[in-house]
């Protein structure tokens, strides 16, 4: 069932993707060669904590951090650790958050220090696919509407997306029916309503589509070895489009 948010649920919405935020811009001038994922992952902890809110994803399902840190060729979930970031690597972090029963959940990919333009095109291009998507995000469209308008773009550029990944509704449960998948037919799904709360999140390999998860049980990453990147936002659809709970100031700069 997909349900719609009431205005005082909205107002937890919109506080648990604001601590999101602060957490991601905490992150983003952390992110330099020789940091370790797990001391990222430290840094998201306390700007949540002492913000009131809880890490959605510590305890998900067994998940043992309060960040995702995916770097290269790891698509999405992996484990913070004691790895050192190094220049010309690519990292995408997802953050969730809890405040009050309610949860805000974004990603962003970060280059470290310098990427070739290669890599950042492929960023560029996921992001841009996250907001062709947001495009379609308003009442009387249809989820697929959404769904389509990802899809388009980015293999228009010759990439492809692991079908197995999606975006999801999004409130008290950090994962909510509907699925948001990041292609297919336009004019499909549900019809969008006011009030929905949805985690829009293009995933985009740079080669093939398949993916392997590793022994750990978590880390999925591209089958062929090759870039990915990741962008989410939470997101309500309003009267007219649609508001961005998870906005982070960065989030308008290429590459931040
Ligand atoms: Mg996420
Ligand atoms: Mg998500």
């Amino acid at each position: 069932m997909i349900s719609t948010k009431s205005a005082r649920e909205l107002e937890l919405m919109k506080e648990a993707g604001r601590i999101v935020a602060l957490a991601h811009q905490a992150i983003k001038e952390a992110i330099k060669p020789g940091v370790t994922t797990k001391q990222l992952d430290k840094i998201a902890y306390d700007v949540i904590t002492s913000n009131g809110a809880r890490p959605s994803f510590k305890g998900y399902n067994g998940f043992p951090a309060s960040i995702c840190a995916s770097i290269n060729d790891v698509l999405v979930h992996g484990i913070p650790d004691n790895t050192k970031l190094k220049d010309g690597d690519i990292i995408s972090i997802d953050i969730g958050a809890c405040y009050k029963g309610y949860h805000g959940d974004s990603a962003w990919t970060h280059a470290v220090g310098e990427v070739d333009e290669k890599t950042l095109h492929l960023m560029d291009v996921t992001r841009e696919s996250l907001f062709e998507g947001l495009k379609q995000a308003k009442p009387g469209n249809h989820l697929g509407d959404i769904s389509h308008a990802i899809g388009e773009y980015v293999h228009a550029h010759g990439y492809s997306i692991p079908m197995d990944y999606t975006g999801h509704g999004v409130g008290s449960q950090l994962h909510e029916d509907p699925i948001v998948p990041n292609y297919g037919p336009a004019g499909r799904g549900v019809l969008l309503k006011e009030g929905m709360t949805l985690a829009i999140e293009p995933m985009v390999h740079m080669g093939k589509p398949q993916t392997k998860t590793m022994r750990d049980g978590w880390t999925v990453k591209t089958k062929d070895g090759s870039l990915c990147a990741h962008y989410e936002h939470s997101i309500v659809i309003t009267k007219n489009g649609y508001e961005i709970l998870t906005k982070i100031p960065e989030m308008e700069v290429k590459n931040g």
